[in-house]
């Protein structure tokens, strides 16, 4: 008996010291897994505008004083002189409110966790993450678009404009455009948003201004027929307007929030409409997209009451037959069935898919076929591809220890 008694009292002194020991240890783990985490104790914001509209650095918002719509721009500068992105109207607001910069954290062991030198963890940047890149003595962040093993290309890219100025192609990720191998949800770019009204159409042989963009067509008699009481189906019939350059032709990759920068503005055709509609009753809503492959019908079928619709032209169908209404480049979108009288005039935002091109100064870095990402290579490039500096004037892509760590919003 008494040879037993001290045995176990060292059992229990053992396993006491045990559990302390592994907590301790877990605890450590724990702490220094936090500690790899920046961005919550320490406040880290987005810089710069070349994430944009994914994530915003500084900004100034205003609304209009001619249709009181919401105006977002980049810059510290409380001096904005611009024209409204909806209507156009020129103003120099007094007063816009600053907006501070979206607020991230930079998960650095999200890719590689080491602990005194044991790996404990080892993943690999997927398409589509947000990442922290060293650039240049610099941290920013990107957007993954092509991973090792990838191919990446540039399609297109000879068109000439004023025959000086080339414009690039689209970059293509094997073999399709990146939005297709990117997985969702991305974002959209605004293109033109306004409250539909009668009063504000433009006669059929008038040009599309800043402010009237939409054109009411009744396929036969009256523009001001109702067509939830049996009348001819009223097209609404958009046609672009570029803010910026004040062109009155295509879509561009044209962005509201660059004011004043300087690019060459390329072609697009991947649209999105928005639509805050109050039926009245059950609604047939009818919308064609123009494509350059041939035009694309969507057929929506709506309940009586407030309805928030989205429509994307990519998940439109190509249709035998003829629009009811021209649609072509410079008129991609018209919409049928949206009730013409009302309290609540309908509004609609045409919006674009995200584009990514690579211009023609940087083309000449490329090789004429597609080439391949090295193992330890990625292609990251930023959502306002407009302005972000990244891959595409290096297609070999950024070398992996560059990728410091993962970016997320921070709520
Ligand atoms: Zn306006």
């Amino acid at each position: 008996m008494t040879a037993i008694a001290p045995l176990r009292r060292n059992s229990r002194l053992t396993i006491k010291q045990g559990t302390v020991g592994l907590c301790i240890i877990f605890s450590c783990v724990l702490l220094h897994r936090a500690s790899c985490l920046d961005g919550w104790w320490r406040e880290i914001v987005v810089a710069g505008p070349s994430m944009a509209p994914t994530l915003w650095g500084p900004t100034h918002q205003f609304s209009c004083t001619a249709c009181g719509l919401p105006n977002r721009y980049h810059g510290r500068s409380a001096r904005i002189h611009a024209p409204c992105w909806h209507c156009g109207v020129a103003q120099t607001p007094s007063s816009p409110r600053a907006v501070p910069a979206d607020r991230v954290t930079i998960d650095r062991a999200a890719y590689r966790w080491q602990l005194c030198g044991i790996p404990l963890t080892q993943a690999a940047p997927q398409r589509g993450d947000w990442v922290a890149v060293l650039v240049a003595d610099q941290l920013r962040v990107k957007r993954v678009l092509g991973v090792p093993g990838d191919r990446v290309a540039v399609r297109g890219g000879e068109l000439l404009r004023g025959g000086e100025l080339a414009l690039g192609g689209e970059l293509l990720i094997n073999d399709r455009p990146v939005r297709e191998s990117l997985p969702g949800p991305i974002p959209t770019c605004l293109v033109h948003s306004a409250t539909l009204s009668s009063r504000r159409e433009f006669p059929a042989t008038a040009e599309p201004t800043a402010r009237h963009r939409w054109q009411a067509i009744a396929t036969e008699g009256t523009v001001s027929a109702d067509n939830r009481q049996g009348s001819p189906a009223n097209w609404w019939v958009y046609h672009h307007f570029s803010v910026h350059d004040r062109r009155s032709d295509c879509v561009r990759d044209d962005y509201a929030c660059n004011v004043d920068v300087r690019r060459a503005l390329h072609p697009v055709d991947r649209l999105v409409v928005r639509l805050e509609v109050d039926f009245r009753s059950a609604t047939t809503l009818d919308v064609w997209f123009w494509h350059p492959a041939g035009s694309r019908h969507v057929r929506r079928h709506c309940l009586a009451g407030q309805q928030s619709i989205r429509l994307i032209s990519s998940d439109a169908t190509t249709s035998r037959q003829s629009p009811a209404v021209t649609v072509d480049a410079r008129r991609p979108v018209a919409v049928a069935g949206l009730p013409s009288t009302g309290a609540a005039e309908p509004k609609i935002t045409i919006e674009r898919e995200l584009y990514w091109f690579v211009e023609a100064a940087d083309r000449q870095r490329w090789p004429s076929a597609s080439t391949e990402l090295a193992a330890d290579r990625y292609f990251i490039a930023g959502d306002n591809q407009a302005i972000s500096v990244d891959s595409r004037s290096d297609p070999a892509g950024v070398h992996r220890d560059q990728i410091i760590g993962k970016v997320k919003r921070r709520w």
